[in-house]
């Protein structure tokens, strides 16, 4: 498979695209765009991170960086760790939900938010050209508190007196990824009885590790098995969270979101509406638009993409924000989506409700969401696609930040080329799952 370089990062399969010496080559671009400094490195569970670990540092050595290795760590305790040790920027070494042999790169600036557009730009340009500035290395230190330093951050987050006071019982599965370690010890310490499957980051994944619903059986048979009250399922470097109920039943990505924002936005009640603002992107569920409006609160949407959602959440100082993937973030902990936020979200939303998860799922606005795409030769292509989409939507309510929204009453549809592949994603939400499969027809026809 070729190297997929994107405003997201730099994914490729490892060793035959994603090479020893292109990792090194970013790593040096990386140290070069940076101007030396400190930068904070952390890696999913691969067995190819630590691989590649090892070259990133030699990148960021030859050109003068100073290592802080946190070794296997999410992405938003990478995020987290950047701001708290002041350093210049961070590094994560991960494939996110993509399976074996994919890896990948991501990389933050001083703040944890991912480079935006015009930051990756320059930074791939230095790569291009392999403009690398040479200095003498920092040295390499460790540090182990990063876990520990999210931890308290989440638990600050979270409400841990009334959760501990319901005694939940929490089935988990990590995909023995980067969350392995710090979901459960965060949940005991919320009193939870954590009930842990593939928390070893040792192991190999035991099934893809994109928490969708297909991915998630063995965890839906533990909640039901257990009767645990929750399920928390990640992805491999722990910035996705999805959930089963206590019925049994993997509610789908968009929910985790929905939930959170019912729980953050819920609890403002004396807030002026002008302060209480939501971030999220183009293609997430209406739910959460609904749920805002009902608690007198503003939806600000950006284009698919962290940065764009972070960079606007930091800006507007949002309350709380995300994308529908199951991706939460929650200003208070970090600017990057945190399943571990995340889940303590959701925690302290059955807490304070004394609801089950099933009815609290119940009560959230119902929509149905298809996701599809189309295969796409050229750019010019792609433009000449969108171009005939506007014609045939002539007249509807059209949003046109990013590729082409059409916005009907009871149903959307985001249709955007893709950041990483010659693909055009269509997504579709209606009230009922025709309405959103009819309109997706109606585009494609
Ligand atoms: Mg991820």
């Amino acid at each position: 498979m070729p190297l997929k370089i994107s405003i997201s990062g730099v994914r490729g399969t490892v060793p035959d695209s994603l090479t020893p010496e292109i990792a090194l080559d970013l790593a040096k671009a990386f140290g070069t765009y940076l101007g030396g400094g400190k930068v904070v490195v952390g890696t999913d569970s691969r067995a190819t991170s630590e691989f590649i670990k090892g070259i990133v540092f030699s990148g960021l050595l030859a050109t003068g960086c100073k290592v802080i290795d946190l070794g296997i760590a999410p992405t938003p305790t990478v995020g987290i760790m950047t701001r708290e040790l002041a350093a210049a920027g961070g590094i994560v070494i991960t494939a996110s939900h993509n399976p074996l042999p994919w890896n990948g790169l991501k990389f933050m600036r001083s703040d944890g938010i991912f480079l935006n557009q015009e930051q990756a730009n320059k930074f791939l340009a230095i790569y291009e050209q392999k403009k690398f500035k040479p200095a003498p290395a920092g040295g390499v230190s460790s540090n182990n508190k990063a876990l520990d330093i999210h931890i308290a951050k989440a638990l600050k987050a979270s409400n841990p007196l009334a959760i501990k006071l319901r005694r939940l019982k929490v089935a988990v599965d990590a995909c023995n990824g980067a969350g392995s370690i710090i979901l459960p010890r965060f949940l005991e310490k919320l009193g939870c009885k954590v009930i842990a499957i593939n928390c070893n980051p040792k192991l190999p994944f035991p099934h893809p590790p994109e928490p969708t619903a297909e991915n998630l059986s063995e965890l839906v048979e533990l909640v039901k098995a257990k009767k645990a009250d929750v399920g928390f399922a990640m992805d491999s470097d722990a910035d996705r969270l999805a959930v089963v109920s206590d019925a049994g039943e993997a509610v789908g990505e968009e929910a985790t979101l929905a939930l959170v924002t019912k729980f953050v936005i819920g609890k403002k009640i004396h807030l002026n509406s002008k302060k209480k603002i939501v971030v999220i992107n183009l293609s997430t569920t209406k739910a959460i638009d609904d749920i805002c409006q009902a608690n007198g609160a503003r939806v600000i949407r950006t284009k698919v993409g962290e940065v764009n959602v972070s960079e606007e959440l930091k800006s507007v100082k949002a309350l709380i924000g995300g994308e529908g993937n199951g991706g939460v973030i929650y200003p208070k902990v970090g600017y990057n989506r945190d399943a571990i936020t995340g889940a303590g979200l959701i925690l302290s939303l059955l807490a304070f409700s004394g609801k089950k998860l099933s009815r609290l799922v119940e009560e959230l606005p119902h929509y149905e969401m298809i996701k599809t795409k189309i295969e796409c030769a050229s750019l010019e292509q792609a433009n000449a696609y969108l171009e005939k989409v506007k014609a045939r939507f002539a007249g509807s309510d059209l949003i046109l930040t990013e590729g082409i929204k059409v916005v009907l009453p009871d149903a959307w549809v985001h249709i955007r080329p893709s950041n990483t592949e010659p693909i055009i994603r269509l997504i579709a939400e209606g009230t009922t799952k025709a309405k959103a499969a009819a309109l997706i027809e109606r585009a494609t026809a």
